[in-house]
């Protein structure tokens, strides 16, 4: 049976919109498929139905252009929002994509295409602290979520800590929404952004707003500092807050006051789709795992593309040029006429210098490791503490994934995304991809109930 689509694209974020409509616009017949409900990933969030809030664009630069590319696609592909991919299969034919569709009740759901793009974006990386698993801690990333996403302000009086320039949007949003921040704590260097040459000149205006924005609301942003305990009995009421030397070892401590406390030590890309398929991987500026791919985004394994933050963490703008990147190559390939690249390529390289060079600036240092203690919580899902990885460590465990068959960090409902670069720097090995044959939950019946690959006939 032949595929039923040219082109499948996997993520309806700023990447995959771009490259499905670049592709679309090329004359391929084009799906694009997304888990969530509507359109635009972690960045270009919808608020729900009947909110009507003044400046819809003021949390999201770009707003307006992600709105146009979604209309002019809406015409020209099939549109498959609420379908979460729990696996990936290719064969000589092409590739068939197992989905879930729907809300409560789903249905399983296989789409097939001749190619495929992968825009399957990033999500948070926390570390583990003494406190962390209280209500009222919740990453950065999800802070900001609420706030985009449901006009939620995550907390009256808010800290806001961890590390790199994604803590300033974070902060500005919730002060501009009405939150006392209580301050900005940056473990790295306050100056990180400013001495570097290229990002000052990348984004200078930009950081400069967010600057205006915290100066108006009177919220002071500290460098070298750390968020290293949070305190309370059934909720959070402050956190220790640790001035730390260059390698996050703490020096000195104090406490503030806060009922919320959002952090983020960046992002982690989300390969479970590209491992699954056998994509190469390639370590990034900060040491962690990206899809590799070529100069026209082409993984390793024939007509498979991958665009956004999977192949590098970089920002919403460099995914869409990426994006339409992959989706003018997959044209190509495809044998359809497209426009000339040069101009993108070296938009994309002017923007992947830019994003190589926050990495450099806003690493993450071995020092967090003592902010723990024995009991500390390491895997919030399996509640799995600091001993028990230990124990596993003096049982032989050498890294992550013999760490968790013996203590069950990794095994829970996150599936070791939120621990799994924690558990990964506890081992003292390097982060690796992800392995992970089932990408999404699902049920066992819709598994049992799997007949082979449509595209077998
Ligand atoms: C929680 C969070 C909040 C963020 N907020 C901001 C912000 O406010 N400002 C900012 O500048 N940057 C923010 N970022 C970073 C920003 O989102 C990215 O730079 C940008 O969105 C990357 O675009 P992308 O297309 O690569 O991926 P994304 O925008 O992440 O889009 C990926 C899409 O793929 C879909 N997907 C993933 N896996 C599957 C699957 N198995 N099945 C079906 N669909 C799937 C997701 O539902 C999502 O819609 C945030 C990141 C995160 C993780």
């Amino acid at each position: 049976m032949s595929p039923e689509y040219d082109l499948v694209v996997i993520g309806a974020g700023p990447a995959g919109v771009a490259g499905a409509l670049s592709a679309a616009l090329a004359g391929v017949n084009v799906a694009l498929v997304d888990g969530a409900a509507r359109p635009g990933g972690q960045y270009f969030r919808h608020l729900p139905e009947g909110f009507h809030p003044g400046r819809p664009g003021a949390l999201h630069h770009g707003l307006d252009r992600f709105t146009r590319q979604w209309e002019a696609l809406r015409e020209r592909a099939t549109l498959l929002l609420g379908h979460r991919v729990w696996a990936v299969e290719r064969d000589e034919q092409g590739v068939s994509v197992r989905c879930l569709e729907g809300d409560r009740e789903e249905r399983p759901r296989t789409v097939t295409g001749r190619r495929l793009l992968l825009a399957t974006g990033a999500h948070d990386r926390p570390l583990p602290f003494p406190g962390w698993d209280l209500p009222g801690v919740l990453t950065a990333g999800g802070a900001q979520a609420l706030l985009k996403g449901n006009l939620v302000v995550a907390g009256r009086r808010v800290v806001v800590a961890g590390t790199g320039p994604f803590l300033l949007p974070v902060a500005a949003g919730l002060a501009e929404a009405g939150a006392d921040v209580r301050g900005v704590f940056e473990a790295n260097g306050r100056l990180g952004l400013a001495r570097h040459p290229l990002l000052a000149a990348g984004k200078a205006g930009e950081a400069a707003g967010y600057a205006v924005s915290l100066a108006r609301h009177r919220v002071p942003y500290h460098g070298r500092q750390a968020v290293i305990e949070a305190h309370g009995e059934g909720g959070l009421t402050h956190v220790t807050v640790a001035r730390l030397d260059r390698h996050w070892r703490p020096v000195s401590t104090r406490t503030v006051e806060c009922d919320t406390l959002a952090y983020g030590y960046g992002f982690v890309p989300q390969l479970e789709l590209p491992v699954q398929l056998g994509c190469a991987t390639r370590r990034d500026a900060d040491g962690g795992p990206v899809v590799a791919v070529d100069a026209g985004q082409r993984t390793s394994v024939p007509g498979v593309y991958a665009a956004g933050e999977s192949t590098g963490v970089g920002g919403a703008v460099l995914a869409e040029v990426e994006g339409r990147i992959a989706g003018r190559t997959a044209a190509a390939d495809l044998g359809r006429r497209v426009g000339p690249l040069p101009a993108l390529l070296r938009r994309r390289e002017r923007l992947s210098a830019f994003a190589r060079a926050l990495l450099t600036a806003y690493p993450v240092r071995p020092g967090w490791q003592r902010w723990l203690r024995e009991d500390t919580l390491v895997c919030r899902c399996e509640e799995v503490p600091l001993s028990g990885v230990r124990e596993a460590r003096e049982l032989g465990a050498t890294d992550a994934r013999s760490i968790k068959l013996l203590a069950r960090p990794g095994m829970g409902w996150c599936q070791g995304r939120m621990c799994g670069y924690a558990v990964a720097c506890l081992a003292g090995e390097n982060v690796s991809a992800p392995r992970r044959p089932i990408a999404q939950p699902i049920r066992l019946g819709d598994l049992a109930a799997l007949t082979r690959s449509p595209l077998e006939g």
